[in-house]
């Protein structure tokens, strides 16, 4: 998509469709020419799928002397590109941490951080064998919560904040709609169990381009949308 007017006017429709929830414009099919130009008609949230891509993008802006921008990543994180992401400027949420392991290397790096960071769980609810994420049920979630409470709770200046929880729905699949309500309702009855449980308010990271729709009738609050914004 290299048309800044028609881009402006999905925005607009899909921002009015999902008011008030947030929309992150996920870039990974966009150059770094279109993601400026996404920002200088007034998208904020901005969504990648891996970390060199990402600095790529966010170095871009930060040489334009851009601070508001708001990157969020959402896709696969290995422990080793852990401590170059979070070095990136503007770095505002971590949707995808799917070990214990995972957040405790992200704890080890907190100091290359500029700002707080908000992170978000991700829970496998697809069903599908390739998706990663934190089984339901295991006891994993369980401990990383509580590491992460832990944590929280005796460090006034720990920089990270527990947004709430993400998760993806099936690609492949004979049954779309009833597949993805079954992943989605299962997230949506997870975060309500832990917000009783932990008496943490917990948000849900959920919906793409094909089905965000679904994701609204189970209460998301961030909708990662690619596809239906920059694709021809
Ligand atoms: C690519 C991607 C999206 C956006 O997908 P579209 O179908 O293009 O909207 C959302 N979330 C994650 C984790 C992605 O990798």
């Amino acid at each position: 998509m290299n048309n800044s007017k028609e881009l402006a006017i999905r925005f607009e429709k899909l921002t009015r469709e999902i008011y008030p929830k947030t929309l992150i414009a996920v870039t990974k099919y966009s150059s770094i020419d279109e993601v400026l130009m996404a920002y200088s008609i007034g998208l904020k949230d901005f969504g990648e799928n891996r970390v060199y891509d990402l600095k790529e993008k966010a170095d871009a802006f930060h040489n334009e002397g851009i601070t508001d921008v708001r990157w969020h990543f959402i896709g696969h994180l290995q422990r080793n590109k852990v401590r170059d992401l979070l070095k990136i400027p503007n770095l505002y949420a971590i949707h995808s941490i799917d070990s214990l392991k995972l957040l405790q290397e992200l704890v080890s790096g907190q100091s290359l951080l500029n700002q707080p960071l908000k992170i978000f769980f991700q829970i496998h609810i697809s069903g599908e064998e390739e998706k990663t994420g934190f089984p339901i049920g295991d006891g994993t979630l369980d401990e990383a919560v509580n590491f992460y409470m832990a944590l929280k709770n005796t460090h006034p200046q720990f920089p990270f904040s527990l947004e709430g929880l993400m998760g993806m729905g099936p690609i492949r699949t004979e049954d779309f709609e009833g597949d993805t309500i079954r992943a989605f309702s299962k997230l949506f009855e997870l975060r309500n169990s832990m917000v009783e449980q932990y008496k943490i308010p917990l948000k849900l990271s959920m919906g793409m381009s094909q089905d965000y729709k679904i994701a609204l009738e189970f209460d998301a609050d961030y909708l990662r949308l690619g596809s239906i914004l920059f694709k021809n």
